[in-house]
């Protein structure tokens, strides 16, 4: 049976905030690369191998029936290596009993936390070009997004920018380093001048550091938590998705002060209970890989980054060469296409490679003229994008 008879609306209406949230372009055009059957450098969805040990000790954890949940907060053995990590790599100290909770990704870890420390109405500061979840999971929080746009090439912050773009409702401010889009990784200087800001608005600082690991020329990470006294209000965001290649285990994790690692494992019991038990004992297996595994993946990456740089050059485009990431933004203007949707349909349509508009990352039009390239693939896969990108000619396929 479909349906009632009677009165009323055929069906029942989503809730009214979420009536700005399209899907995204993303989305869009995965679906359509896939109905093509066209290299996908869209969506970053990293279909790298998994490391042999990652997979194998999953494996083992479910054939020994670790199946239960977990304390919401994570396995405790998982937040001891997290701990001696976030030491190790990220120059923070933080208690495995309290200060780590384990998530159901990245994505998970953020959401947890604007649900838990802001309220509905506080304006978050979001770096534009952004990362659409960080928009669109706020706005389901019922905050309110505000944005300062970072200018290519170089997406620097200033201290006078953000001064101007925090309002008396903004409460909170998020750093997505290295980030997604554009790749650009906030330096020293720039941190300090968040943390400022931060000290003096009482900003809470969310960071996404979910590709800490990939950055390239051996630029070094740097975790805001770190810099200018922003531990106490702050929450650092990270993920296993890119570092094992994972992105369908969902697995990550927020690291804060105690009182609000708290409510964010208090919202993390209420959404998910816990993440994935079994899976957070593989990924537990990845962090006892020696480093020479994060060297190899970091060299592996600036190859095809640079490969797929230069592929895009040649094909009349002008890549923004990311600092870290694995996306490349590139400036199609010389296409003539009058957006990036047009730009990107057709190098689907006619050369046989899905990327995403660069409007996807901006609220405006300021995006018409760019296209993002993901480069989280095998090398066969990539080569194979460059060649039908050398191919591909633009004008050619102008109607
Ligand atoms: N944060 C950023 C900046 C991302 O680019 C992505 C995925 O593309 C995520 C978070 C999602 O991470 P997770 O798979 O851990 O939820």
């Amino acid at each position: 049976m479909s349906g009632t008879a009677g009165a009323g609306p055929a069906t029942f209406p989503a809730a009214r905030r979420l009536s700005g949230l399209a899907q995204s372009d993303i989305r869009r055009m995965s679906r359509e690369s896939d109905r093509l059957g066209a290299i996908n450098l869209g969506q970053g969805i990293c279909d790298l191998p998994t490391p042999g040990v990652v997979a194998e000790a999953a494996k083992a954890a479910i054939d020994a029936g670790e199946s239960t949940y977990t304390y919401p907060e994570g396995h405790l053995a998982l937040r001891r290596a997290i701990a001696e990590k976030a030491a190790r790599y990220n120059g923070l100290t933080v208690a495995p009993e309290g200060e780590v909770v384990v998530t159901a990704g990245a994505t998970g870890a953020y959401t947890a936390a604007v649900n838990a420390l802001l309220d509905p109405g506080d304006g978050i500061l979001i770096m534009e070009p952004y990362y659409g979840y960080h928009v669109n999971a706020a706005v389901v929080a019922g905050l309110e997004p505000q944005f300062l746009t970072l200018a290519p090439p170089e997406f620097t912050l200033t201290e006078e920018a953000l001064r101007a773009a925090v309002r008396p409702t903004t409460r909170a401010v998020v750093v997505c380093t290295p980030s997604n889009p554009s790749g650009k990784m906030f330096g020293r200087a720039e941190l300090e001048a968040v943390a400022r800001v931060a000290h003096e608005r009482d900003l809470l600082v969310i960071s996404d550091e979910i590709y800490e690991y990939i950055r390239y020329d051996d630029r070094p990470h740097l975790s805001p938590a770190t810099v200018g006294g922003l531990w106490p209000r702050s929450v650092t965001i990270t993920g296993l998705s890119k570092t094992f290649s994972i992105t369908g285990w969902r697995l990550g994790y927020a690291l804060a002060p105690e009182p609000l690692a708290r409510a964010i494992a208090l919202v993390n019991d209420l959404y998910y209970v816990c993440a994935p038990h079994p899976l957070q004992l593989g990924v537990l297996a990845g962090f006892a890989l020696p480093s020479a595994y994060f060297t190899e993946m970091r060299e592996d990456y600036q190859r095809k980054r640079d490969r797929l740089c230069d592929a895009l050059a040649t094909a009349g485009m002008s890549p923004l060469v990311p600092q870290g990431a694995y996306y490349v933004l590139a400036d199609v203007s010389e296409w003539g296409f009058g957006t990036a949707r047009d730009a990107a349909t057709a190098l689907l349509e006619h050369g046989g490679v899905a990327s995403v508009p660069g409007s996807a990352f901006y609220r405006g039009a300021t995006g018409e003229n760019l296209l993002r390239f993901c480069f989280a693939k095998e090398d066969t896969v990539v080569e194979e994008a460059i060649r039908r990108i050398r191919r591909f000619r633009p004008r050619g396929n102008l109607v």
